[in-house]
């Protein structure tokens, strides 16, 4: 083996132990920081690593390193870009977008290479079968990851709704006519160990991410945007294997596997199987959001001087961080608002449900923003228990993932999903703009409910109002 050899392996080992370090990191807020720059700096390694090698095979051309540094700019740009200016609000549509972006570069790489079989560099291409079976499966996956994931940011981000007819069970006969397509162009693709059939494939297989991904809606999102996440891993990994690249293989593998978990925790907190979730349809969404609600009947309602007076009474108060939280950046003035109840002696827990917000661990990461601490952070089943026992919940721009409806109403789109059970607790103040449904675009029983008033403003507002009023009452100044 040559110096040179050693070397690639070396660079190769390093950035994917670095790798899952820093995946094994992002599953705990405390490292989550940390895990990031270790994956950015293995993918950096990952980088050198394939363009030494290059250099040391058959070097690159001066044409090539243009394409290269050109590629890396606009790429690096984009992404310095969207990291400053993507609100957190916004995080689950970028999210989706990466994922396409994923899905999109190991397609056109599968295309690259069937349309055009030479061997540069690293890349040895496009013959015998195993060539042309990983050359299939980049771009199948690839293509369903691009489509999909386009099509889920859209409708994150309210262009998008899903048209009647797709919620009807037509829509099967549909996705298994793209299936049908994409599976005999497959076959054509690996019987004539060519690239005939290969626009077909990338229809087909287009055509199908659409169609899959086009009827879910609402409380199933977070769950196809991870499932997405693990595709554009395994589309990375066949990648991998076309241009024969072992570190592109095994990062991809990596990917496609936290995804898969993380997917799995997902319909497991929303009490749903994998298959309901792809096959059921749709059920709501946030193009389908109900405006003011007029269903509502017997809601009562309280200033905020109500509601610092029962709070200055409580001994244990519980605060459930929702969508509305974020969209008002209220983060910073709620930790104000917790710090004055602790110095009186009130005990303060945080309430988290695995889909508040608009991505996973979307509460987690408002709140260290505020430097809440993490051990107050309490999980739904550690803390449902305990709502008995509750003095006073804050409900906080939290609505789908406090609706009882979950539990109660078998007509419910919510019905199964596990919910807060803040009922079971003495007062409930839910704080919000008005009567708008939330993400699954429903009616919340909870607000109708004899022990919840509402307290309503925009989220900063009716937090700094309290602040004020908790202070006059003397509270935070008893120790
Ligand atoms: P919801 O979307 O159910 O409700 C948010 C509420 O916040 C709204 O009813 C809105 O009412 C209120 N609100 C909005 N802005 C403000 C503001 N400035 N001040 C005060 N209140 C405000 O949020 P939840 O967190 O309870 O539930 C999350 C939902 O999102 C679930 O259905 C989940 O499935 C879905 N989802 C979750 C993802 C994830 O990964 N976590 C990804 C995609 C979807 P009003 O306008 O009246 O103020």
């Amino acid at each position: 083996m040559t110096t040179a050899e050693i070397l690639k392996y070396a660079i190769d080992l390093v950035a994917v132990l670095l790798l899952a370090l820093g995946i094994k990191g992002l599953s705990k807020v405390r490292s989550a920081r940390e895990a990031n720059r270790l994956a950015a700096i293995a993918m950096a390694l990952a980088v050198v690593g394939v363009l030494l090698n290059s250099l040391g095979t058959t070097g690159i051309s001066s044409s090539s390193w243009i394409w290269i540094i050109i590629g890396s700019a606009v790429g690096g740009l984009l992404g310095l870009l969207t990291a400053q200016r993507v609100p957190m609000t916004a995080m689950p549509e970028t999210v989706a977008l990466f994922n396409g972006c994923g899905g999109m570069s190991s397609l056109l790489v599968a295309i690259g290479v069937a349309l055009f079989p030479t061997t540069t560099g690293e890349v040895q291409i496009a013959s015998g079968l195993v060539e042309t079976i990983s050359i299939v499966v980049s771009i199948f996956v690839g293509a369903i990851t691009f489509s999909g994931s386009i099509i889920a940011m859209a409708k994150l981000q309210g262009w998008l709704s899903t048209p009647s007819w797709m919620q009807s069970k037509l829509r099967h006969v549909f996705n298994i006519i793209f299936a049908v397509i994409s599976f005999i162009a497959a076959l054509e693709l690996i019987r004539s160990q060519g690239n005939n059939a290969i626009w077909l494939l990338v229809i087909g297989s287009s055509l199908l991410g659409i169609g899959v991904t086009l009827p879910i809606g609402g409380a199933d999102m977070p769950v196809v945007i991870s499932l997405l996440n693990s595709y554009s891993g395994v589309a990375a990994a066949a990648a991998g294997f076309v241009v024969g690249s072992q570190l592109l293989i095994v990062a991809g593998a990596m990917v496609g596997a936290a995804g898969l978990i993380l997917t799995q925790v997902m319909c497991n907190g929303m009490n749903r199987s994998l298959i309901s979730v792809l096959f059921g349809g749709a059920i709501g969404g946030a193009s389908s959001v109900s405006k003011e609600n007029s269903e509502y009947k017997n809601i009562t309602s309280c200033s905020t001087e109500e509601c610092a007076l029962t709070l200055e009474a409580a001994e244990r108060v519980v605060v459930v961080p929702g969508y509305g939280l974020a969209v008002a950046q209220a983060q910073h003035t709620l930790r104000e608002v917790t710090r004055v109840l602790e110095t009186s002696g009130i005990q303060v827990t945080y309430a988290i449900h695995p889909v508040a917000g608009r991505m996973p661990g979307h509460m987690n990461v408002l709140l260290a923003e505020a430097d809440v601490p993490y051990e107050q952070l309490k999980e739904m089943d550690v803390i449902n228990p305990d709502f008995p026992a509750t003095d006073v919940v804050l409900v906080l721009g939290a609505n789908d993932v406090v609706n009882p409806q979950a539990k109660n109403d078998p007509s419910s789109p919510l019905y199964g999903m596990p919910v807060l059970n803040v009922q079971d607790a003495r007062t409930v103040f839910v704080v919000k703009r008005g009567m708008n449904a939330g993400y699954s675009g429903i009616k919340n029983d909870l607000f109708e409910l004899a022990n919840t008033s509402m307290v309503f403003g925009d989220a900063k507002k009716v937090l700094g109002d309290l602040l004020v009023e908790l202070k006059e009452l003397g509270v935070g100044r008893k120790g």
